[in-house]
């Protein structure tokens, strides 16, 4: 099944790189947000980087044009009615997931296949939602979207073939290495990634050690392009505490409880670079 038109729900950190990476390839994307301040929000910080790497002939300016051209912001979910892929990237949360997947499977024609980025719930509980379990699969894409190698495909037990088979094609056309993981909380990457930045969080709290000191050490002793606190940062302190929630419930295991420093973090709003505050400060 040959994959032309996407939808994107979800315009944040990871929706915007979503959309980004499907049109630079050639691909019509829907995005679809809240609110259309959001949405173009996402889509000037897109193009303000573009233009960067433009100058830094990194990239040609038809990336560029390819991205203006054809991501297409949108209130409305019906307008995705005749997509072949919709991605959703929304918050971490399995009711607000599950009703967005339930709306989709109403709207889009049988064959579109709804595909999640979340980073740790489990994708047969979203499948769940539908009508047409064979036809949702995990799609974890990594941040920054564009630049990240891998594409983690989450395979549920009712995913079909045809369904992963179409997510491995997507994965090597926006050249990107496609890694199949079992449908369990956290996925591969995110219970090893995610257990580490957590521990370095409960360093920090328990006085092992300053913000400052436990980055230093994990990029010098482990060759770590950043440390786990600033990766905490960039990930957004909101996603880990929801990633640590969903693998503390799904494994039952007290090694996953999230670190209460992570929690009141939250609650405070600090919740790293997209709030210009988490354990470092931004611009
Ligand atoms: P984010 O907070 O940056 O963006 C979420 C977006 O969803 C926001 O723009 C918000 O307005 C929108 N939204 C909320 N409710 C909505 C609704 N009902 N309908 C439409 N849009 C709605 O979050 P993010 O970091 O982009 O994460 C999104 C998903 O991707 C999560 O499931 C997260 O676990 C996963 N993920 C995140 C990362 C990361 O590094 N941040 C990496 C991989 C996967």
């Amino acid at each position: 099944m040959s994959i032309n038109t996407i939808g994107v729900i979800g315009s944040g950190l990871m929706g915007g790189g979503i959309a980004q990476v499907c049109a630079s390839i050639g691909r019509k994307v829907y995005l679809y947000d809240l609110e259309i301040g959001i949405i173009q929000k996402r889509l000037d910080t897109i193009i303000k980087s573009l233009d960067k790497q433009i100058a830094r002939r990194r990239i040609d300016a038809q990336v560029k044009e390819a991205v203006s051209s054809n991501i297409i912001p949108t209130l409305d979910m019906n307008v995705m009615a005749d997509c072949d892929l919709i991605i959703e990237a929304v918050a971490e949360k399995l009711e607000l997931k599950q009703s967005i997947f339930g709306k989709l499977d109403k709207i889009c024609k049988p064959e579109t296949i709804l595909a999640s980025n979340t980073s740790s719930l489990p994708i047969v509980q979203i499948a769940t939602a539908t009508n047409r379990p064979d036809r949702v699969v995990g799609a974890h894409f990594s941040q920054p979207v564009p630049s990240m190698k891998s594409l983690e495909i989450i395979r549920a037990l009712p995913t079909s073939d045809e369904t992963y088979n179409a997510i491995y094609q997507l994965a090597l056309d926006l050249n990107k290495v496609p890694v199949c993981s079992a449908d369990v909380p956290g996925f591969i990457s995110n219970r090893v990634l995610e257990i580490m930045v957590n521990e370095a969080i409960c360093c920090v709290y328990e006085g092992v050690g300053t913000i400052e000191d436990v980055d230093k050490l994990m990029t010098m002793c482990a060759n770590f392009p950043m440390g786990p606190l600033t990766l905490a940062d960039f990930i957004g302190l909101d996603t880990v505490l929801h990633i640590m929630e969903v693998m503390y419930k799904g494994y039952g295991d007290p090694k996953y409880r999230p670190c209460p420093l992570l929690r009141q973090y939250v609650d405070a709003g600090w919740l790293g670079r997209k709030t210009g505050r988490g354990f470092f400060v931004y611009d």
